[in-house]
């Protein structure tokens, strides 16, 4: 009756007047503050629905011009990013976004689903197309909105409360949704609802080992032992997985986010050979827009004593996605996700993905020539992780300096870190760089132009203090380390800016 009576923009006024009903709830109720008057304006020009993004709100605009600017003039080294294609962004820009269609293909609560049904099916057949699966063997899900989340909604499917699961841990490369806690916190909510136990590298070799998680696995007797990594720069060993997931009867998952663009073009082992389950993300080196995949095994899973014993893992994960954790499928990226995953079918894919790896090789040999040590001694794949301890300089200053200098990467702990807050190295993947055409001698280049960045850290860092945030501030305001910087991040962005840069304007 009160609202009814009132202006939309009077009505905030009318909430701030102490009237009865009001002091009525704020005697009744502990809580209750007085709503900020909310200002508004008339638009005032041709259409607030049809006129274009810049027009309607240039505040917005200005951010994503710059955030495309800063995309162009760096050197994006961050191994979980990518450029994805104009084609992608159209499709997620797309009025796919305007539908509601909760529920599957040919069972939707709302009409009208007809293309969203096409859409979603196309978008499945190309996920199974392009890692050479049959679709009497493997089902996918595609409306889980990202990694974390879809690796969550498999351990909900088939991992009851409290029940147990593996993963390498975060420290040694693996991923936080895999488990991680610290002696004071269940950080992930994988460790808050299941019990995890890490797996780990070994300290000298950086390498999983395996007979160690052979070991645990037996005597923790995990429902899932999730083979999947953030930060390793080998193959892993998916033959040894299985045979420890079969030893001590649990599910083999395989997330594959970071390398799913390399498996799909076929240049390094495929996990879908072993796993029962894969998921990956859709945003990385498979170059589509952010969301993700889940991949699971139908038909007969082993044979019993009373005959073959079949998978139930669809309808367990499709029923965990929708009803369970979502509800609207996000249909404009399943559109962006059927385009990318085209995209991955084609021999261009295939030439970009070997690309990515020489020129991962390349920046490898050329910082281990200047004198720097790699986890591991090298990259069989998109990344290295380039352990900086040796050189005494610590990860987070290393990352900070070189961003200053436009050169983006990310701070990583190293084999044998005893502290996860002081990482010990930075992490760089060449899957970004490499869809903007960059090839082995530009990743030398890169190399190089790292290199410059530490030794202006080395050269400085001794008047810096002793912290990252005394290292920062000191980043700020000495003139010595900020002309140095400076200088590194012109050559910098004169170099990246030659480059295109895949999608549109903005
Ligand atoms: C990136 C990543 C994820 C998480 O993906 P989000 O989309 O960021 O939630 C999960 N697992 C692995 C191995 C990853 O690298």
């Amino acid at each position: 009756m009160l609202a009814q009576t009132l202006t939309v923009t009077n009505l905030g006024r009318a909430l701030l007047r102490p009237t009865k009903m009001n002091s009525l709830l704020t005697m009744s109720s502990s809580v209750h503050t007085q709503l900020v008057p909310v200002n508004r304006e008339h638009y005032g020009g041709k259409s607030l629905t049809r006129d274009a993004v810049d027009q309607v709100d240039p505040e917005a605009y200005a951010i994503m011009t710059q955030e495309r600017a800063r995309q162009k003039r760096g050197l994006e080294l961050i191994a979980s990013e990518n450029f994805t294609s104009q084609a992608v962004q159209q499709a997620v820009g797309s009025a796919m976004c305007n539908k509601y269609s909760e529920g599957y293909p040919g069972a939707r609560y709302y009409g009208g689903n007809e293309y969203i049904d096409q859409m979603e099916l196309l978008c499945q057949k190309r996920a199974l197309q392009v890692f050479g699966l049959s679709d009497e063997l493997w089902g996918v899900n595609v409306q889980s909105l990202s990694g974390a989340p879809a690796n969550f909604a498999v351990y909900a499917a088939i991992v009851e409360p409290n029940g147990r699961i593996m993963g390498l841990d975060l420290p040694d490369g693996g991923h936080l949704s895999h488990g991680f806690f610290t002696p004071t916190k269940k950080v992930s909510c994988t460790s808050l609802f299941f019990q995890s136990m890490p797996y780990k590298v070994d300290p000298k070799s950086g390498l999983i080992d395996y007979d160690t998680l052979e070991q645990n696995a037996m005597l923790f007797r995990p429902k899932v032992i999730v083979a999947g990594v953030s930060c390793y720069a080998r193959h892993l060993d998916y033959a040894r997985f299985r045979k420890i997931a079969d030893k001590c009867g649990a599910y083999l998952m395989a997330d594959m986010a970071h390398i799913s663009g390399l498996v799909a073009a076929g240049v390094i082992p495929s996990p879908f050979e072993f796993a029962d389950i894969v998921t990956t993300t859709t945003h990385k080196s498979l170059r589509g827009p952010r969301g993700a995949l889940i991949f699971f095994r139908k038909g007969v899973r082993s044979q019993g004593a009373k005959g073959p014993v079949h998978y139930d893992l669809a309808e367990k994960i499709n029923s965990t996605i929708f009803p369970g954790l979502q509800g609207g499928p996000h249909n404009h990226t399943i559109s962006g996700i059927a385009v990318a995953l085209k995209q991955c079918l084609t021999s261009e894919f295939v030439e970009y993905s070997k690309q990515i790896l020489k020129n991962a090789k390349a920046l490898a040999d050329r910082l281990t020539q200047l004198g720097y040590s790699l986890a591991t001694g090298g990259t069989d794949n998109h990344l290295l992780l380039v352990d900086l301890r040796p050189k005494g300089v610590e990860g987070a200053k290393a990352e900070h300096a070189l961003d200053l200098a436009h050169i983006a990467c990310n701070k990583n702990t190293c084999p044998g870190d005893v502290s996860a807050l002081r990482p010990g190295g930075i992490r760089l993947g060449a899957p970004a760089l490499t869809s903007r055409g960059f090839k082995e001698a530009d990743f030398v280049k890169v190399g190089d132009f790292i290199d410059e960045g530490i030794k202006i850290v080395l050269k400085h860092q001794d008047r810096a203090g002793k912290t990252i945030k005394d290292f920062k501030a000191f980043t700020e305001t000495d003139d010595a380390f900020k002309k140095d910087i400076k200088a590194l991040g012109e050559k910098v962005t004169d170099f990246s800016c030659k480059f295109e840069i895949p999608g549109g304007d903005f």
